[in-house]
């Protein structure tokens, strides 16, 4: 079984209320192969919502307690991403998923790449917090940018 995120399937839980369609992903929860999780809601956060992104490091340093999800307005959601996070492993370590294809460049779902904090749509090396957590616990993680190359 493959975690996909949510948004690729087509499900309206992206921070704007809109979603990023995918095919391919959707493709394999209609053949019974993939489950749709969203982190974020998963968290407790509402749709639409305030866009975050890491400020002070990575999904990595986000789970280690040296880096924070905050909002241009000053909010701090880090709780909530790290609870989406391990929600998100629950349901992973549930169904036994080896793998995960995640969106690329988000704070929760992003792997490889992820925008720098500044809201300016700079990105830096790293991973999302959900994404950093299931790497961590063995699970191979790609990105709806590597399905579609
Ligand atoms: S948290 Fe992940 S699944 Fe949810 S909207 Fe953001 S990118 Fe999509």
């Amino acid at each position: 079984m493959i975690i996909v995120s949510a948004c690729l399937c087509g499900i309206n839980c992206k921070y704007s209320g809109g979603n990023n369609l995918n095919q391919k992903v959707l493709e394999l929860v209609k053949e019974g192969k993939a489950i749709p999780v969203c982190p974020e809601q998963l968290g407790g956060l509402s749709t639409p919502r305030i866009p975050h992104e890491i400020k002070g490091g990575t999904g990595k340093e986000v789970l280690e307690g040296s880096a924070k999800l905050i909002n241009p307005k000053g909010g701090d959601s880090t709780k909530e991403f790290i609870k989406g996070a391990y929600e998100t492993l629950k349901i992973a370590q549930a169904v036994r998923a080896k793998k995960a294809i995640l969106k690329a460049k988000s704070p929760s779902c992003g792997c490889g790449l992820i925008y720098d904090g500044t809201f300016t749509g700079n990105k830096i090396k790293g991973n999302g917090v959900t994404a950093e957590l299931l790497l961590q616990n063995g699970i191979e993680v790609i990105t709806d940018e590597i399905i579609d190359k």
